[in-house]
């Protein structure tokens, strides 16, 4: 008898039929004698719509009581879902992240799981119930409810797979699997049936929607599969392994894009010890993470030093640049909030020489400027104009698409 962890996204349990369908298909899992817990996502639009509703009542709420709202969203799911099971004669138990034990520190709207103690979970699933989780929070030594950041589900849902030692993390979503690219732009991109861990981090941090990068990380930390499939359909999606293998050469695996960037040059920066300490400390105690990093080779001992942010982070991370260019004598500070990147991603890259010249030959065929480049060892990104993405993705996808044959 195997334990599943099943996830299920907003989309997927967006109004009372939805949940009903999914319901149908936990009893399904459950059926085939698996032990289940189960994972779910706010409905629909519901997190969004919990903070616009915060921000209209002030300008500034407070990160506690904003968590607490927040976390009703994958209450009311998780309670609705479990409701929908008894309906069709199946014992289940709806639990919030607190009482599943999901341990995490006290950093509101993006807390870290340090621990789950799954003890509550262990005794229900022993009962014989399907165990419902509300994802995306946790609670602090203190007792007080956190969020795990946008998006946070997944991670609650491998952390439990990993904790409970779990077959398999499933997660369900409304794509039926990880592709070559983003389906909805390149309809003739393929759905890929596996891909290792390290690839599926790179595409999931460079804008492929369909799966948490955090979610992966722990993944592969605790060597737990995860499969991503569609909750409306039977297809059986990627499965995200270690065991894919290694040796496919020449191969370029997937394309990612994400249109949120926005970048910021210090123009002639003093070329001296301690320069980008006095830019970056300040800005990561501001809280604003930063991307890509590139500083021009200095001539006369002054260069420039550009950044990327994400376009939300902007107007912030300007506040923050501004004074500090002053008083180390930059000439100037320059933004650019219409940008975006691309990347082609593979293992297959890895010590083969070629790949990077093919993807900036395809951009320049399509008069595509590139700004910045960044590298991995699976990885090359260009990042670029917004307005240009789209058709960077589809001209890459075609140049690119004879290696990603099987
Ligand atoms: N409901 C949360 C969000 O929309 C968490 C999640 O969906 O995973 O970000
Ligand atoms: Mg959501």
């Amino acid at each position: 008898m195997a334990l599943i962890v099943q996830k299920y996204g907003g989309t997927s349990v967006a109004g009372a039929e939805r949940i009903k369908n999914v319901a149908r298909r936990i009893a399904a899992a459950k059926d085939k004698g698996d032990r289940v817990v189960v994972v779910v996502s706010a409905m629909g639009d519901t997190t969004d719509e919990l903070i616009e509703l915060a921000y209209q009542v002030t300008e500034q709420p407070s990160g506690r009581e904003l968590d607490v709202l927040l976390s009703t969203g994958e209450i009311v799911s998780s309670t609705l879902l479990a409701m929908a099971l008894r309906d069709v004669g199946y014992e289940a138990i709806s639990l919030s992240g607190a009482q599943a034990g999901i341990r995490t520190d006290s950093a509101y709207s993006r807390a870290r799981i340090l621990k789950v103690e799954s003890q509550r979970v262990v005794k229900e699933l022993e009962k014989g119930k399907i165990v419902i989780v509300a994802g995306f929070q946790g609670i602090t030594g203190e007792m007080d409810i956190t969020t795990l950041g946008r998006g946070g589900s997944d991670t609650t849902a491998v952390a439990l797979a990993a904790s409970l030692g779990a077959e398999v993390c499933q997660i369900y979503t409304d794509v039926d699997g990880v592709h070559t690219a983003d389906p909805r732009l390149i309809p003739e991109a393929r759905r890929l049936d596996e891909i290792g861990y390290e690839e599926m981090l790179e595409l999931a941090t460079y804008g492929a929607k369909v799966v948490h990068p955090r979610a992966v990380e722990l993944g592969e930390l605790f060597s737990i599969p995860i499969q991503v499939a569609s909750s409306f359909s039977q297809n059986p999606g990627t499965l995200i392994h270690g065991g894919v293998s290694m040796e496919v050469r020449n191969k370029v695996r997937g394309i990612a894009y994400d249109l949120d960037v926005a970048k910021i040059t210090v123009v002639g920066v003093p070329d001296q010890p301690g320069i980008a300490a006095s830019i970056f400390q300040p800005l990561a105690k501001a809280g604003i993470s930063i991307d890509t990093i590139v500083q021009n080779a200095s001539i006369n001992k002054i260069t420039d030093l550009t950044f990327t942010v994400a376009k939300s982070d902007l107007a912030g991370a300007m506040r923050v640049v501004k004074p500090i260019a002053k008083s180390i004598r930059a000439r100037e500070c320059a933004s650019d909030a219409k940008l975006g990147k691309i990347s082609i991603i593979g293992t297959g890259m890895q010590n083969t020489p070629g790949f990077a010249a093919r993807m900036f030959d395809t951009l320049s065929q399509h008069n595509i400027n590139i700004q910045l480049i960044t590298t991995s060892e699976i990885r090359i990104t260009c990042i670029i104009d917004e307005a240009r993405v789209k058709d960077a993705v589809r001209a890459l996808h075609r140049a690119f698409e004879v290696e990603m044959e099987e």
